[in-house]
Order: C-alpha cells, then sequence, then structure tokens
C-alpha cells in the first residue's frame, strides 16, 4: 500500500514565537493508521526546536532546501551532509520558487537529489508546469521532462526514498487549485513515466503528492483521487487546525 502524506513547506515564513506555537498546536496530532504520515518543512533557523518538540512524534522533519556539495566554502548554504548530521529526515528539492526565484535548473536539482540520497535522506521532489505551458496544453511533456533529467537516472532501490510532488506553479500559492480531475490526471501521467522507467511495482509504490492551495475545503476531494496520496501544503500549513484539518482529510 502507498504511503499517505501530508507535508507542510512553511516557506520563509513565522517569527519564534508563532513557529513554537505551531510546533504546539500539531505536537499531539498523529495518524492512527499505519500508512498516513506528517511531514513539517520549517526554515533552517527552527529545525532544532522542530525536532525537540516533534521529533519523538511521529510527524517527521525536514528541510526546505539543501546543497549538494558536502562542506566548503559556500556562504549561505547548508549541505545534505550537515541535515543528516542534525538528525533531519528530509528534504525538499525542485521547489517552483527554488527553480524560478533562485534559478535552480534540471541538472543542478539533479546533483541535489543525488547528495540527498547519497546521504540517506528522503527527498521529496517537486516537479510542475508554469501557467504559459498549462495554457499551450504541453504540461506532461514538461513535467515528465523534469523527472527525465532530475531523477530518472536513479535505481530503482533509489526511487524508495523518493517521494513526488506535483505542483502546477499557477496554483502555489494563488488560491487557484488544480481540479482533482487535472490533478489526478497528471499523477497518472507521472505514475506511467516511472513505469516505463522502472517497472509497475515500482510506479505503484510511489507516493505522488499534488500541492498548490491545497486547503481543508479542497483536501477531501483531491485526496479521494486514486493517483493523489496526500498534498504538499503552503499557506495553509501555517495555522495548526487548517494542517491537521487538511491531515484527517487524508
Ligand atoms: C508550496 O509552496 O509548496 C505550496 C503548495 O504552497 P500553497 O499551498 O500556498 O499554494
Amino acid at each position: 500500500m502507498r504511503r499517505k502524506i501530508v507535508a507542510g513547506n512553511y516557506k520563509m515564513n513565522l517569527n519564534p514565537a508563532e513557529v513554537a506555537e505551531l510546533f504546539d498546536g500539531i505536537t499531539d496530532y498523529h495518524f492512527i493508521e499505519e500508512n498516513k504520515e506528517m511531514k513539517v518543512f520549517p526554515p533552517f533557523i527552527y529545525l532544532s526546536e522542530a525536532l525537540a518538540k516533534l521529533g519523538k512524534s511521529p510527524i517527521t522533519v525536514g528541510a526546505q532546501n539543501g546543497y549538494f556539495e558536502a562542506k566548503g566554502a559556500f556562504t549561505g548554504e547548508i549541505s545534505m551532509a550537515q541535515l543528516k548530521a542534525f538528525e533531519v529526515e528530509s528534504v525538499l528539492v525542485g521547489h517552483s520558487e527554488r527553480r524560478e526565484i533562485f534559478g535552480e535548473d534540471n541538472a543542478i536539482i539533479k546533483k541535489k537529489v543525488d547528495a540527498a540520497l547519497a546521504e540517506g535522506l528522503e527527498v521529496i521532489f517537486c516537479c510542475g508546469e508554469p501557467l504559459e505551458v498549462r495554457e499551450e496544453g504541453t504540461q506532461k511533456d514538461f513535467v515528465i521532462k523534469q523527472l527525465e533529467e532530475s531523477l530518472f537516472h536513479l535505481s530503482a532501490e533509489q526511487m524508495k526514498n523518493v517521494v513526488i510532488a506535483y505542483e502546477p506553479i499557477w496554483a502555489i500559492g494563488t488560491g487557484k487549485t488544480a481540479s482533482s480531475a487535472q490533478a489526478d490526471e497528471m499523477h497518472k501521467d507521472i505514475r506511467a513515466a516511472i513505469a516505463g522507467k522502472y517497472s509497475e511495482d515500482v510506479a505503484q509504490s510511489t507516493s505522488i503528492l499534488y500541492g498548490g492551495s491545497v486547503k481543508p475545503d479542497n483536501a477531501v476531494e483531491l485526496f479521494a483521487c486514486e493517483n493523489v496520496d496526500g498534498g504538499l501544503v503552503g499557506g495553509a500549513c501555517l495555522k495548526a487546525a487548517d494542517f491537521i484539518a487538511i491531515a484527517n482529510a487524508l
């Protein structure tokens, strides 16, 4: 059975008091069913507190980014090796904000995927098309190219440590959600590409999350789709009650 996951990307939000309140608000939450998971991705400066407060709960703590070099003169960066040594379990790679604002292309993202997996971190691999690509109708080719150039060099064994998050850029932080049919169709295409590259077995065991304006009131419909295994949530993860409501929709 595929893992069902709800993951919260805090981005560059929250002051120390707000983040403490948010961690307290979700600490007691845990899934009863074994294949359901909650993950949080706070800013680096809050990872220590996240691990102290949530590390012993079933909630896993991840980082929003990591650099592919292990150490050295890379001012402002944090390496995957440092994250692992810090006991962080997962890392987001390829988020559209990293791609668009910080110029990370498929080649850089591939290096980050490799570095994270080499350190034993779980990779939440983000992919998704911009609005103009969706309007042209070439979104499937666009997303499959992202997978081919940054992910499909991995072995089937390595894919066990990868979760895919399909996040259409036009739906991120815009309040515009992909319809459940649009999400399910792309997830199905991604799964078919994984089956083609690896095997039906790998495709059926890879969790594919949807991200883009997931809220308590649309999560039930999105998560009910056959190929949607949960969500990567931005804005709505900043309130404990909303994040828990979304998690309850899994
Ligand atoms: C995200 O940044 O991964 C995201 C999905 O954001 P939002 O939920 O705010 O659209």
